[in-house]
């Protein structure tokens, strides 16, 4: 069994830069992902809010901290989940795809996943016009008529972006007003191809092999129709990816995120956590940053500090 000073969980922006003070703090260092380094901002066209960079894709920033992170010398595994975790002694025990090592400390930086709504058609159209993501998808759909459902932040801004492809972008939010920044707002009324449904919900999605249609409710007044469309853009939030943390006995809020004090310790000993997963009140790429760099600075001293309090 390969032996580790501290496994970090997840390689997006909390986990590469909780690896680059492991490192440079003389732990050895395992960054594990069940995807490519750079985690959820790879799916951001654009950030703009990010200190240092102006403007840059969240492709590129991710691949830049990916980068940053290995040249200080972690080792990151990509494309090997992390399957099962045994945490309470201590040597901890980290299980994945096709191995099982050992570790003194554990960083826990697995983010979140985007929502479903729930609907029929929604399952088996994913990835058939069905899509989460409209940095990943839009493309596909460059010229044609697509739906964005969600009021917040992410449904605006993947709006904005749809509408510089397609032809046709309808929003639906199921109340009367976007919960998004204001300039977001004004941005997607000074489009002239958005059209905006409110108080609306879809029930179904149909389609053959790709989404041809969807059925609209009206919340207000119960009307009900369909309405020709190519693609579905599903943008109602996101939820922890803590199915592994649960399942290992670290304690998880109402919504399921992981409960951290301000140290990023969970309720184990030798456990941290960071990021997205975690029930800190902001979800954004410079709080994971801040908070994996406490969490590396903590597990440097649970491991090499004598007097260190758990
Ligand atoms: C469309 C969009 C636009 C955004 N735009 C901005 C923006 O402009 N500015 C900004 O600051 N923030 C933005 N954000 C938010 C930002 O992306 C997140 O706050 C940030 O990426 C969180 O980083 P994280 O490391 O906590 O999680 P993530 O980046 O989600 O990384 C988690 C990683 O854990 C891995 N993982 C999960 N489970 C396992 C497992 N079992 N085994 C191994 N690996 C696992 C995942 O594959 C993933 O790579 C945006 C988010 C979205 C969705």
């Amino acid at each position: 069994m390969e032996n580790w000073d501290v496994i970090i969980i997840g390689a997006g922006s909390a986990g590469l830069s909780a690896g680059i003070y492991t490192v440079r703090s003389g732990l050895k260092t395992l960054i594990l992902d069940e995807k490519l380094p750079g985690g959820t901002i790879s799916d951001a066209s654009i950030v703009v809010n990010y200190p240092g960079f102006a403007e840059i894709s969240g492709g590129e920033l991710a691949e830049k901290m990916a980068n940053h992170c290995k040249k200080v010398g972690a080792f990151i595994h990509e494309l090997e989940p992390v399957t099962e975790l045994e945490l309470t002694n201590e040597k901890k025990i980290v299980k994945t795809s096709s191995a099982t090592y050992e570790a003194k400390a554990i960083i826990f930086s697995t983010g979140s996943h985007y929502k479903e709504i729930g609907v029929r058609g929604e399952k088996e159209f994913r990835g058939r016009g069905v899509s989460y993501c409209g940095v990943c998808d839009g493309p596909f759909f460059k010229g044609k008529k697509v739906l964005v459902i969600g009021g917040g932040n992410s449904a605006c801004i993947t709006t904005l972006y749809l509408s510089s492809l397609a032809a046709q972008v309808t929003v639906i939010h199921r109340r009367e007003a976007f919960r998004a920044e204001e300039s977001l707002v004004s941005d997607i009324s000074s489009k002239g191809n958005v059209n905006i449904l409110w108080n609306t919900e879809v029930q179904e999605i149909k389609g053959d092999k790709q989404v041809k249609a969807v059925t609209l409710i009206d919340n207000t007044t119960k009307k009900t129709g369909e309405m020709a469309i190519d693609a579905v853009f599903v943008q109602v939030g996101e939820a922890p990816n803590n199915q592994l943390a649960k399942a290992a006995g670290i304690e998880t809020d109402e919504h399921g995120y992981i409960k951290i004090n301000i140290r990023q310790q969970t309720n184990l000993p030798g456990i941290f956590a960071a990021g997205d997963v975690t029930n800190h009140p902001i979800k954004q790429v410079g709080t994971a940053v801040g908070q994996g760099i406490t969490a590396a600075l903590e597990s440097y001293s649970y491991i090499r500090r004598p007097y260190y309090t758990k």
